[in-house]
């Protein structure tokens, strides 16, 4: 093997011939030559090595600082690699722990009604105990953060149904008239569309806007009454109402 190397002084052009042993590692020197003229080379060298500061003696520790250089470009590598599964690690261990304290948290939470209302369907309904007129009824759930009940299903109203069919009361629910007379409303604003073909629980010939003769106070509330069925009335009766919202967490 043959090592080209410049002097220190780069004054002249130094060869260096190095030996290595056949049967050792590649890396082991076995004796160096120093020339200042090119040798005559009988076969091709293995490697050549070419520097402008590297001074003729320091072949090996050219060689010692090509080693050591590797190795550290090696404890580099093996340090990112480390470094990047040590970032990965901490990730994922953030999201699993997200994951757990979610799952967690989730199987802690449970929906749930106020004492003294029922449930159906992922709703709360309240049942008064006593009567007041439609508004102030109206004003009664909208403080426990609810509306009077809007019956927008048959199921719903199966369940209410059910509810009042054994009692003697008739309950305000959230439909009126009163801003244009046949013009039903959920108190949501949403219109019922239920007086024509599509007539849903109200009963025959119900809601017809009675009023005494000579009073100008006509029907405008509505009411179900013990068997399920809706009426009409005036807003100024005095009935119980039922309130309804959705489950919260609790
Ligand atoms: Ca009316």
């Amino acid at each position: 093997m043959v090592v080209l190397v410049s002097p220190e002084d780069e004054a002249e052009l130094n060869y260096a011939v190095v030996n290595f042993g056949k049967k050792s590692p590649s890396s082991d020197v076995i004796n160096i030559q120093q020339n200042t003229n090119a040798p005559e080379l009988e076969e091709e060298p293995s490697y050549v090595f070419i520097g402008s500061k590297l001074p003729s003696s320091g072949v090996t520790d050219a060689m010692e600082h090509a080693k050591a250089r590797k190795t550290q470009e090696d404890v580099i590598k093996i340090c990112k690699q480390h470094r990047k599964l040590l970032i990965i690690s901490i990730i994922a261990a953030i999201i699993l722990l997200t994951v757990i304290i979610a799952v967690t948290i989730g199987r802690n939470q449970s929906e749930c009604c106020p004492e003294d209302w029922k449930i159906f369907n992922h709703s709360c309904y309240y049942f008064s105990l006593m009567g007041y007129n439609w508004s102030e009824a109206k004003e009664q759930c909208e403080k426990n953060q609810s509306t009077l009940v809007m019956i927008k299903s048959s199921k719903e109203q199966d369940f209410l149904n059910k509810t009042v069919r054994n009692g003697t009361d008739e309950y305000w629910i959230g439909l009126t008239d009163a801003n244009h007379e046949g013009d039903w409303k959920w108190v949501n604003g949403e219109s019922c569309k239920c007086t024509e073909t599509n007539r849903l629980y109200w009963y025959d010939k119900e809601p017809d806007n009675w009023s005494a003769s000579g009073s100008i106070v006509d029907e405008d509330c509505a009411i179900i009454k013990q068997d399920g069925g809706w009426s009409d009335t005036k807003c100024i009766d005095r009935q119980k109402w039922i309130c309804e919202k959705l489950m919260s967490i609790c």
